[in-house]
């Protein structure tokens, strides 16, 4: 039987579905935020296509075509694969391949695009084709956590399935069942909700560095803490950009002031986009610069409001 995470068993039923009233797109992408369980959700939809006697809760796990596809060995289900940051055009040349391929199990066939938004232009043409014209029995099911980075032309050849998770009550309470400990509270807003990655964050315990690290920023922005002793705790921090963007939207929801509000975003991206593109770049000096503008910006705006 298909295992599936509680919170995309609804999304899962709707596919099964339009499976059995042969209404599932051909072409489907599977969107949503990183550890919301999109790779999870790919596998139990391939299984379910490609099982010979399909089940109410998925793939039944025992036919030949389960023990096939559990085995990794199944002809009628491509995985892609890219080694780099990049799927390229050869990878899509071997899906076209596969897609206009027989069934070797005589049902369906499946291909899986993880990270789908990492094609290259050439890879997301020669996808083109062969979405405008889908093979018969064949589904194309492409994954991606940065929906607006795929191409217009592919999105408009598929069905979006966004994946979500319960609401915050409902996973903290699914991280407590799997970890025997109450998530820290930012930690569900912090992650965009998607539970595998709350679950990774504690599991490292990286979740206890990320909250003192808001507490740092905190007290740097009310002014109990010196600028260098900041830059000095959070400088090569992994999840930096993560946490400072947390950070902004934290500070930043309420009632606004417009221009500023654009001011510390555009700060903020600006320093996100240095941080990959200049080579080289003194990290510590360029994050003591963000840090200052937001400091000045955010304490501007405190004032106004107790003003
Ligand atoms: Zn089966």
């Amino acid at each position: 039987m298909t295992e599936l995470y509680p919170w995309l068993l609804a999304q899962f039923k709707q596919m099964q579905t339009l499976i059995s009233n042969d209404q599932l797109a051909h072409a489907l992408i599977l969107s949503g935020p990183a550890g919301i369980g999109k790779g999870a959700m790919a596998d139990a939809l391939a299984a379910t296509l490609l099982c010979k006697n399909r089940q109410p809760a998925g793939a039944c796990g025992e036919c030949k075509s389960c023990l096939l596809r559990q085995a990794g060995n199944h002809a009628d289900l491509l995985l892609l694969r890219s080694d780099s940051q990049h799927l390229g055009v050869d990878a899509i040349r071997q899906l076209n391949q596969f897609t206009h391929g027989a069934a070797q199990q005589h049902g369906y066939r499946v291909a899986v695009i993880p990270q789908a938004d990492t094609m290259t232009e050439a890879a997301a043409n020669a996808l083109l084709k062969t979405l405008e014209e889908p093979p018969a029995g064949c589904f194309i099911v492409l994954v991606t956590s940065n929906y607006p980075q795929l191409s217009a032309t592919i999105r408009s050849r598929c069905q979006q399935w966004l994946l979500a998770a319960g609401n915050a009550a409902q996973t903290a309470q699914w991280l407590r069942q799997q970890t025997s400990q109450a998530p820290p509270d930012f930690l569900v807003d912090y992650c965009q909700g998607a539970p595998l990655k709350a679950l990774s964050l504690l599991a490292d315990n990286t979740a206890d560095s990320l909250g003192d690290s808001l507490k740092l920023l905190d007290e740097y922005v009310s002014g109990q803490l010196p600028l260098a002793r900041v830059v000095k705790q959070l400088d090569g921090n992994a999840e930096l950009s993560g946490l400072l963007g947390y950070y902004l939207r934290k500070r930043l929801a309420g009632p606004l002031e417009f221009s500023r509000q654009q001011a510390v975003l555009t700060a903020y991206q600006r320093w996100c986009r240095d941080a990959t593109r200049i080579i080289g770049q003194n990290s510590a000096l360029a994050l003591s610069g963000l840090l200052t503008e937001l400091k000045t910006l955010l304490q501007h705006q405190e004032a106004k409001w107790k003003s």
